[in-house]
């Protein structure tokens, strides 16, 4: 896409590293249901090779793009529930909040038909529904049910993963302590499986004045993109605090966040200013500026190009560019053609780690494929 620009890969044999491509837009009905079933979770665990030197930030104007970037599996499956929903039902069909944060995928889904509301309350009785990538609480699923809506759930497995974990918890007698943003969704779904037992607390501050009926049954729990290095200190907090303090079985920090969190940290000082493609309200975006500005290296989110004020780039030679899990590729090619059109002509991709995650589709949709007249070829 950026002619000029090496590859640079800098990572350690990943033992997931078989490639799982996305579902081709064009493909016929059956291909796309065998395609998006057959590979529900692949993870990979490789963390960037310390032998291998980092691109060097003496030459002239360049970008260097970060991989893994962009949207991950959880986004491609939302938008991919909401686009065949589309397809399959018709328009219109109502998705409660945004079904990912960015403003850009959004409004493309919108122009197709979606209706984004903010509450059960606003879709009308009997429609159909798809619950964002963030998840609901019981609550909202109870509201759905006795509207009679048509759920489509659209929430991503690693946030229903801690939805688990959360009710096991409470069935288990444990006080909750919830490391998360309290405005966020994903932290009101989840505080919303055992409200009667779950404190959030987003920092250490926060956990000092924390009280529980019992300090020998507390467990903790994660929102899916917190910063590693902030929830790692709440957590050492917390293990002060509670020695006997119970915690998930595998980090509740997605492996999207940590990807692209680690693929700054291993960039960031080799470059003059960290731009990150996503919206204000994308946490795991905004954690990705947090990381570049921790390491001391100016960092900036932004929703496109148009975002760009050019002061930032007075006496900057190289600019490292990485987008956060809910930004379309289409933006980042954005930032780089206007950087480009500034000077900055060579493009480099520094790929930190491989990639290769993809979640099946939720069974709604699966039988709604199935079920679709078999001369439909289902453009998603
Ligand atoms: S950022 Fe992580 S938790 Fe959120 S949708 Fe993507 S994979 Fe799922």
């Amino acid at each position: 896409m950026h002619g000029q620009g090496a590859k640079i890969q800098y990572f350690r044999a990943c033992a997931a590293q078989a490639a799982v491509q996305k579902p081709s837009r064009s493909a016929a009905r059956h291909d796309i249901l065998q395609d998006v079933t057959t590979s529900t979770l692949e993870t990979c665990t490789a963390g960037p090779d310390s032998t291998t030197q980092a691109p060097d930030s003496s030459k002239a104007k360049r970008v260097l793009l970060l991989k893994p970037r962009g949207f991950c599996a959880g986004v491609v499956r939302a938008i991919d529930i909401v686009r065949i929903a589309l397809e399959t039902f018709g328009a219109p069909i109502y998705v409660r909040r945004e079904i990912v944060h960015n403003r850009f995928v959004v409004n493309e889904l919108a122009e197709k038909g979606a209706i984004f509301v903010e509450d059960i309350d606003q879709v009308p009785e009997g429609a159909r529904v798809i619950y964002s990538a963030h998840g609901v609480s019981p609550a909202v699923r109870q509201h759905s049910k006795d509207r009679s809506l048509k759920v489509i759930d659209a929430t991503c497995p690693l946030v229903t993963k801690v939805h688990v974990e959360a009710v096991k918890f409470a069935k288990q007698g444990y006080s909750l302590v919830l490391i998360g943003h309290r405005d966020h969704d994903e932290i009101e779904g989840t505080l919303g499986e055992a409200p009667d037992v779950t404190q959030v607390v987003s920092s250490v501050e926060e956990v000092q004045t924390l009280e529980v009926p019992d300090p020998e049954r507390v467990a903790y729990l994660t929102q899916t993109t917190l910063s590693l290095d902030e929830s790692r200190d709440i957590i050492h907090a917390l293990k002060m605090k509670f020695p006997k303090i119970a915690g998930p079985h595998s980090q509740d920090i997605c492996y999207a966040t940590e990807n692209r969190q680690v693929a700054v940290k291993n960039v960031a000082h080799n470059a003059d200013l960290v731009l990150v493609v996503g919206s204000n309200n994308s946490s795991n975006s905004n954690r990705l500026v947090e990381v570049s500005r921790n390491l001391g290296t100016k960092g900036y989110l932004i929703d496109n190009s148009e975002a760009i004020d050019p002061e930032w780039l007075k006496g900057v030679s190289t600019v490292a560019v990485t987008a956060g899990a809910s930004a379309p590729e289409i933006l980042v090619e954005g930032v780089v053609s206007y950087l480009n059109a500034k000077g900055f002509g060579e493009v480099d991709e520094v790929e930190v780690m491989p990639e290769n995650v993809r979640f099946g589709l939720p069974p709604e949709i699966v039988q709604a494929i199935q079920s679709a007249p078999k001369t439909t070829a289902a453009s998603v």
